[in-house]
């Protein structure tokens, strides 16, 4: 069976590396063949939404995913036609785009931030005054890793945010002053059956994913994640592995955002998890049982970013399992990431703040 994937990066290489084992092919689409995935499996080389590509990616392949979500929605839509597609393209709509996705939290009775709309400068004051400052400005699209963002301190800051972005379509919306960030990710089957992974705690910094801890133990918050994240999943007759993140405020979860994809945030799941999230998504979408999600011991990961530290002096580390993508060096980038697994949370968190010391002195944070 052939998996065809819009995208070839390294979620892409991943979600082809965890599907070998399993005989199946894969076959991508990128704008590049220089890509994580292109190292892996044959490639498409066009734009995104090149419709002769895109048919022939879905005449040659069984059923079609994406590994990233900013792909034209009627491009894909012209490819589903043709094969099965998964997940399906209203969730990939509502992450694409922050006001639907929050519309859509709302709906489910999922706690989110206060939002409005902002197609003008004058809405973007109507909205600060309604929300409050200090507030968030964002781009309804293709924003990512803390990019199409401003944040607004005061009303001298709204000239400066609107001057910033008022050129594409926005949202407003509060600041919350969290304790910290967390995600879920779960899977849904074909035939309806759901399972999920243990809660993750994100340590970002400059916007960025630099560190992840699962399961991290607050079994209350991670209840309510579940229970959040059965319900988009339901809502969307959903097939694949979907991630909720949230903020933590007050002892309460907050939804910030869904990706209808495998995230960074569950790449320990290679090692740390009886069944990977990149397994797991390509059983669900090619209609197989479902794996096992249970953790199998505490796991840290460590993204690697910008440049690419050199493994040798990091692999005699006892059971640090070394990714590296492939990918260019480039500030900002994700280049590769490491995972250990560790019996104890406590452990977990003395080795990860000795490899984040030694990677990155500078962090803002400590686990
Ligand atoms: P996002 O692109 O929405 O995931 O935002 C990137 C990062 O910006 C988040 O991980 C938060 O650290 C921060 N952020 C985004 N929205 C808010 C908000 N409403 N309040 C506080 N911090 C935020």
């Amino acid at each position: 069976m052939t998996i065809g994937i819009v995208g070839a990066g390294q979620l892409g290489q991943m979600l082809a590396l965890a599907g070998y084992p399993l005989g199946l092919d894969f076959l991508f689409l990128d704008r590049s063949s220089a890509t994580p995935a292109g190292r892996v499996a044959p490639i498409l080389v066009g734009e995104f939404d090149n419709q002769a590509l895109l048919a022939e990616l879905a005449r040659r392949s069984d059923v079609i995913s994406f590994d990233w979500e900013n792909i034209a929605l009627e491009a894909l839509a012209g490819a589903a036609r043709g094969t099965r597609i998964a997940p399906p393209l209203k969730a990939l709509a509502a992450a694409q785009d922050r006001l639907v996705e929050k519309k859509t939290f709302q709906r489910l009775a999922i706690p989110t931030t206060r939002f409005a709309p902002v197609h003008s400068r004058s809405a973007l004051v109507r909205a600060v005054r309604r929300i409050g400052l200090p507030g968030v400005l964002k781009t309804r699209r293709f924003g990512y890793d803390g990019r199409g963002q401003h944040v607004l301190r005061s009303a001298l800051d709204i000239d400066r945010a609107w001057d910033a972005l008022g050129s594409a379509p926005l949202l407003y919306e509060e600041f919350v002053p969290f304790e910290y960030e967390v995600s879920i990710i779960g899977v849904r089957a074909r035939s309806g059956e759901i399972a999920s992974y243990a809660l993750s705690r994100n340590y970002h910094a400059g916007g960025i994913l630099h560190l992840t801890l699962a399961p991290w133990p607050a079994p209350r918050l991670a209840r309510a994640a579940v229970n959040s994240l059965t319900r988009v999943l339901e809502a969307f007759s959903y097939v694949g592995v979907l991630t909720l993140e949230f903020f933590v405020h007050r002892g309460r979860l907050v939804a910030n955002e869904m990706a209808p994809r495998v995230h960074n945030s569950g790449h320990w799941t290679i090692e740390g998890a009886v069944t990977s999230q990149f397994e797991n998504h390509l059983r669900a979408i090619t209609g197989m049982p479902l794996g096992h999600t249970a953790a199998r011991g505490h796991s840290a990961m460590i993204n690697l970013i910008g440049s690419m530290p050199a493994a040798e002096r990091f692999l005699a580390e006892p059971g640090l399992h070394w990714h590296d993508y492939g990918k260019e060096p480039r500030h900002g980038r994700k280049l590769g990431h490491c995972t250990l697994v560790e019996t104890s949370a406590r452990r977990r968190s003395a080795r990860a703040r000795a490899l984040l010391a030694r990677l990155y002195p500078q962090l803002p944070f400590q686990p």
